[in-house]
């Protein structure tokens, strides 16, 4: 078996997939975009897809907040890391210790960054958070050019201005509203800032007007548009057995056999990222779709079989795909985003980063 990979169960990811997707990102774009890797890239493996991607040419990533830029810095990154979270006045020394680049959203977080950089002699850099309508974070749009003069007076170099979309799934004439806004802002600011605005769907379904953060579309996790899901959850049988009829399988003992099925215990379960009552198919050695059988557990889960098959047999739990055994079928089924599915994706599986 590969160095490193268990046999039994197993995170694939596809860094030709992942390069792929970023290629065709790019193009849509017209050019570089920005990779966002918060949240362990929406469980992928922030830095394993970092490396790759700053081999590739690479330079510029987003994460959300300082701990995950650190894990970025301190696994050898050298571009330039955003911090998509506000920066909180007490992130500011350890942000300019580590070469990240924080985003402001008040003057409070700038006066920090100013007064720590001062201290440590290092010059502040960051980017200025515009609210275009969302209300969560950024200086309202009505008064970006006084903060960024107020932000500019205290010595800060504000390298970037951007804002982030409400609605670019769900409400295209919102998504109009927002842009407009942003627009208005960068007249008032000037060129000579990096403007950024896009996220996967708003680039995907809109077009991009500015620069573009993309995290979901990266991971290949929206269909449609000729992007792959790059990561697999593959496993091996710990056990293979004939049912009677009666049996019970599982907690609650929900599944009752019929008798004479064949039954397969695979050893991932809820604890590995699978959505607990969302996971009703997996794909066997042969690619046919299997039942699973009753619950799933912590850490099994148990599928009915055709036949017999050996220990050795792999078995695709997660498939890189759009059917009813990839991430979106998972999410749908579980009413949830894919988001929230992909972040949910456990450390627990050792990891292949082909
Ligand atoms: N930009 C910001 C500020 C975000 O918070 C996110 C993620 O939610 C993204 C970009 C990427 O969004 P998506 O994964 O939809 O491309």
């Amino acid at each position: 078996y590969p160095k490193g990979v268990q046999a039994r169960a197993w995170v694939e990811v596809d860094l030709a997939a992942l390069w792929a997707n970023y290629r065709l990102l790019a193009g849509r774009a017209g050019g570089e975009v920005i990779p966002v890797l918060k949240a362990d890239a929406y469980g992928h493996g922030a830095l394993p897809l970092a490396r790759f991607l700053e081999g590739k040419g690479v330079g510029r990533f987003a994460v959300a907040t300082l701990e995950e830029g650190r894990r970025l810095r301190e696994g050898g990154i050298k571009g330039e890391v955003l911090l998509l979270g506000s920066l909180h006045p007490l992130e500011a020394e350890e942000a300019l210790r580590l070469g990240l680049v924080p985003t402001l959203s008040n003057l409070e977080a700038a006066e920090a960054l100013s007064q720590r950089a001062r201290a440590l002699g290092l010059v502040p850099r960051a980017h200025l958070k515009v609210d275009t309508g969302m209300n969560r974070v950024g200086f309202p749009s009505e008064e970006a050019v006084s903060a960024l003069r107020a932000v500019e007076a205290l010595g800060v170099r504000v390298e970037g201005v951007y804002t982030h979309l409400a609605t670019a799934g769900e409400d295209a004439a919102f998504v109009e509203t927002q842009r407009r806004r942003f627009q208005e802002v960068r007249r008032a600011l000037g060129e000579g800032y990096f403007y950024h605005l896009e996220n996967s769907l708003g680039l995907l379904r809109h077009g991009a007007t500015a620069g573009v953060r993309v995290g979901l579309a990266l991971y290949g996790l929206v269909p449609g548009f000729g992007l792959r899901p790059i990561l697999r959850i593959l496993a091996r049988p710990t056990l293979v057995k004939r049912l009677k009829a009666g049996d019970r399988v599982g907690y609650g003992g929900v599944y009752v056999a019929r008798g004479g099925e064949w039954l397969a215990t695979l050893p991932v379960g809820y604890a590995d990222g699978l959505p607990w009552g969302a996971v009703r198919f997996v794909k066997g050695p042969d690619g046919r779709l299997l039942e699973v059988a009753g619950r799933i557990s912590m850490d099994q889960t148990t599928v009915l079989l055709p036949g017999p098959v050996g220990l050795e047999a792999v078995f695709e739990v997660l498939s890189a795909d759009f059917g009813p055994t990839g991430l979106l079928a998972w999410a749908e089924a579980r009413g949830t985003l894919p988001y929230e599915v992909a972040v949910h994706l456990s450390r627990r599986l050792p990891r292949r980063y082909l």
